[in-house]
């Protein structure tokens, strides 16, 4: 082993997974044997608040599972606990690498990275493969005629579909070939205390989502049912393949589901074009807000605190299972922003520590909607109301006595931190002000 056989090594990250997977299927098309490794990496690492973040128990019981795998058919999966460029300086000294394959990652971070990894690589003559795997689309594949991006939803959903073929949805069929693994010695797991972190104590959803393409659209909107497919995980980390979802998706005459499978393609679009929305309005003028930023309210908030049970029934089940419901992210995601005029970047980056299918181009996307400040934004003078939101989408109130028992009417329940009539003119000016100077 070691220096003398030439090996392509495949480089997980967000595909955590063995079969229909795009980069490692074109490895072991290399004709060499294939290493597979996975970096934790120390700069992600290094940046979660919380010790028992579920997130990485997620991705460290998903390596356990590739690397039981791995070990079935005589090789291992090679976990290093490391800056992706120190990791791969040593991989480079302990191996002889044929070439890299890796899938593609469009976050900022994510790109910067690949790039320093890939000069690095080409410096010793190594090239670095990388491939399309977790969209259907990427990039510049669905653009305008005139080869701008799109900055609406609904024309990019239909050049989606006009762009669709059979060859888009079609399974890489990686699983066929394990037996290209190299074959080696099993090699240690580093254990999540010795990169600082603890076992979550959370549980994780299945990642059945068949019986619910058929029904979303009458059931998507209700809370208090399980109308959704809460896949948003395993797409997250790779554990499943968008290839499945979306063929499954598109077989069904039935195309609600596989409309939010493109919003999420949409919003990775434009996080790709326009990365310095990760933390800017999409629309420069709604920077120029002037947030009250209440550290006080924002804690009733992070807390599910607000007096307003639908928000705090968002927050707790947030709080309490690294879920939460679309309707209920876009209450709780307008009330901070527009009643309680706090940054939408706070928000932003308490979902993000909290949400198990956390993903920075859906997040960031989802809240500036929710600001008026994104693409296909709310107009900003559009400020839900979240009692009428209650009464319409959770009416016999079981979402509510689910997430706070202590609800009985709004008569005992404790006083709202805002009055949402004075709040939405206040909002109206605040905006107003901003987007006239
Ligand atoms: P389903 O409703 O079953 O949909 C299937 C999949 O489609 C989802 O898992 C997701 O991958 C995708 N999807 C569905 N709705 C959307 C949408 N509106 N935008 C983009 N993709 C969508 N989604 C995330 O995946 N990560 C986030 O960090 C995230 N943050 C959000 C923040 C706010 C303020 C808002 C309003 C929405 C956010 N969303 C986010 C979108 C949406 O709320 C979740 O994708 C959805 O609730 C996840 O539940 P599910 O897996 O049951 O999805």
């Amino acid at each position: 082993m070691g220096k003398n056989i030439p090996v392509s090594i495949f480089w997980f990250r967000r595909d955590l997974r063995l079969e229909d997977n795009a980069g490692l299927y074109h490895a072991f098309k290399s004709g060499n044997p294939v290493l597979p490794i996975f970096i934790f990496d120390k700069n992600i690492l290094q940046h979660l608040e919380d010790e028992d973040d579920a997130r990485v128990t997620f991705i460290y019981k998903a390596i356990e599972d590739l690397t039981k795998l791995c070990r079935a058919h005589g090789s291992s999966l090679l976990t290093l606990f490391d800056t992706a460029e120190h990791a791969w300086e040593k991989l480079m000294g302990a191996y002889n690498i044929a070439a890299v394959y890796t899938n593609h990652d469009y976050e900022p971070y994510a790109t910067a990275r690949d790039t320093a990894v890939k000069n690095l690589l080409a410096k010793h003559n190594i090239t670095l493969f990388t491939y399309k795997d977790q969209v259907i689309f990427e990039k510049d594949e669905v653009i305008k005629d005139d080869g701008k991006p799109y900055t609406v939803y609904t024309p990019y959903k239909n050049k989606w579909y006009q762009k669709l073929t059979p060859f888009y949805l079609k399974s890489y069929p990686s699983e066929k070939y394990l037996n290209n693994l190299l074959q080696t010695e099993p090699s240690a797991l580093p254990t999540l205390q010795e990169m600082g972190f603890v076992i979550s104590g959370l549980s994780y959803p299945n990642k059945s989502y068949n019986n619910i393409i058929d029904r979303y659209a009458q059931t998507r909107d209700y809370p208090a049912i399980k109308g959704t497919s809460h896949v948003g995980v395993h797409l997250r980390f790779g554990t499943i393949s968008i290839r499945q979802c979306a063929r499954d998706a598109y077989a069904s005459p039935e195309k609600t589901w596989l409309n939010e499978l493109i919003w999420r393609e949409f919003y990775m679009m434009i996080l790709y074009h326009f990365p310095k929305t990760m933390d800017h309005a999409f629309r420069p003028e709604y920077d120029r807000i002037e947030w009250l930023n209440n550290p006080d309210q924002f804690e009733a908030w992070c807390k599910g605190e607000t007096g307003f049970p639908l928000v705090d029934a968002g927050m707790r089940e947030l709080n309490a299972t690294g879920f939460m419901h679309n309707r209920v992210r876009m209450v709780t995601a307008s009330f901070l922003s527009k009643d309680l005029l706090i940054d939408w970047r706070w928000g932003e980056r308490y979902f993000a520590r909290k949400l198990l299918d956390y993903e920075m181009a859906s997040n960031v996307g989802g809240w500036q909607w929710a600001a008026g400040s994104g693409t296909d934004a709310a107009p900003y003078f559009r400020i839900f109301n979240p009692d009428s939101q209650l009464k319409k989408f959770d009416p016999k109130m079981e979402y509510i006595k689910k997430w706070v028992p202590e609800y009985a009417d709004f008569s005992t329940y404790p006083k709202p931190i805002v009055d949402h009539a004075f709040a939405r003119e206040r909002c109206l000016k605040a905006f107003k002000k901003a987007l006239s100077k």
